[in-house]
């Protein structure tokens, strides 16, 4: 067996924050190796962007570019300027001393070492598991409002889920759809109360409170065009036209490869230092959805990126 290749910085995602870290430690002459992943977590390449139709949002863009055209555009850059990038699920890492081990392919059959990683393996939204959900994903279902709302503007559509989320996409998408139904499974939102106050002065967003999905339709048509309703109270049943239903209940961050090895915060998210992307590993950096709850945009990820190649840099610069 050949020798394991020593690696100044690996990269592991391909998302926004993955590639731009790989541009900046590329920059750098650090030759990144850029673990893109292959079927993690039911991810692609390229990450969540590649499931989104038009981003009209990413700065640089005056017209919407596909979620697709723009990650190709993120890899060609990385690859341009030196990252060397290879398809493939990391499986194992070992981050207990220095250089780490990462393990990459099916039968955990690849050792890579790093003298830094950067860990952008992203989060994942969850969805409510119908089969009808997953036939209409990208068709009509929708994760995220900010990316798929204007598809639909003038349409009536649903959200469901009863935490912050949820309240900011039915007030986000209250000003640009028609009417929004929001749907939750409980009478009490897990929301704050101001966002729940400012869903409930909307006279745009309909509450539909213990209340589930219960199929949505209609994949004879290859889009969404209205969603089944029960009510949990009586176990009656009703139809709802809309256009598209955004679901909204929380996602998950893709760290089972890091548990127990680096600190979390309660909800799962990984725990930087404020201010910086270091992990609780000197040596170690996230960046991008998998440290972020809260802003979870392709822009903030990039930026996040960014940080964690120049803090990798600089932790390379004084070790020697
Ligand atoms: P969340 O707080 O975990 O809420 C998820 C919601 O989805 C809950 O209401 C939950 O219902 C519901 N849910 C979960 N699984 C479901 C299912 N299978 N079917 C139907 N409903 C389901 O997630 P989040 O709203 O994404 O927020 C995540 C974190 O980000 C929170 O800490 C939040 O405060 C923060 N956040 C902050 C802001 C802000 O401050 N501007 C904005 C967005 C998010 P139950 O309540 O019944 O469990």
């Amino acid at each position: 067996m050949s020798e394991p290749r020593l690696h100044n910085v690996v990269v592991i995602g391909s998302g926004p924050a993955g590639l731009t870290a790989a541009i900046y430690a590329a920059r750098a002459n650090l030759k990144p190796y850029v673990i893109e992943g292959f079927n993690a977590g039911g991810l692609i390449p390229g990450g969540q962007l590649m499931f989104t139709s038009d981003v009209e949002n990413y700065p640089g863009f005056a017209k919407a570019v596909s979620g697709q055209d723009l990650m190709g555009a993120f890899r060609a850059q990385a690859e341009h300027q030196g990252a060397e990038l290879t398809i493939g699920d990391v499986q194992k890492v070992d981050l207990s001393s220095r250089p780490f081990k990462i393990w990459v392919g099916e039968d955990e059959n690849v050792l890579h070492l790093a003298k830094t990683l950067i860990i952008a393996t992203g989060a994942r939204a969850n969805y409510i598991g119908l089969p009808s959900e997953d036939l209409l994903k990208n068709k009509g279902v929708s994760a995220c409002a900010v990316c798929d709302g204007a598809l639909f503007r003038g349409q009536d559509v649903a959200v469901v889920g009863g935490g912050d989320t949820a309240m900011e996409e039915a007030s986000y998408l209250a000003g640009l759809c028609g009417n929004v139904t929001l749907i939750h499974r409980r009478d009490d939102f897990r929301a704050s109360r101001t966002m729940v106050d400012r869903v409930r002065k909307n006279p745009k967003i309909k509450l539909l409170l213990s209340h589930v999905v219960d199929e949505v339709l209609d994949p004879a048509q290859d889009k969404v065009t209205a969603i089944r309703v029960r009510d949990l109270k009586n176990d009656k049943l009703a139809t709802l036209p809309i256009g598209a239903l955004f679901v909204a209940i929380g996602h998950t961050p893709m760290t089972d490869l890091f548990k127990g090895q680096l600190a979390t915060h309660p909800n799962g998210y990984l725990k930087v230092e404020p201010g910086s992307a270091r992990t609780s590993i000197p040596g170690v950096f996230a960046a991008g959805d998998v440290a972020d709850w809260t802003y979870r945009q392709a822009v903030t990820a990039a930026g996040t990126g960014c940080m964690a190649a120049l803090d990798a840099e600089r932790f390379l610069q004084a070790e020697h």
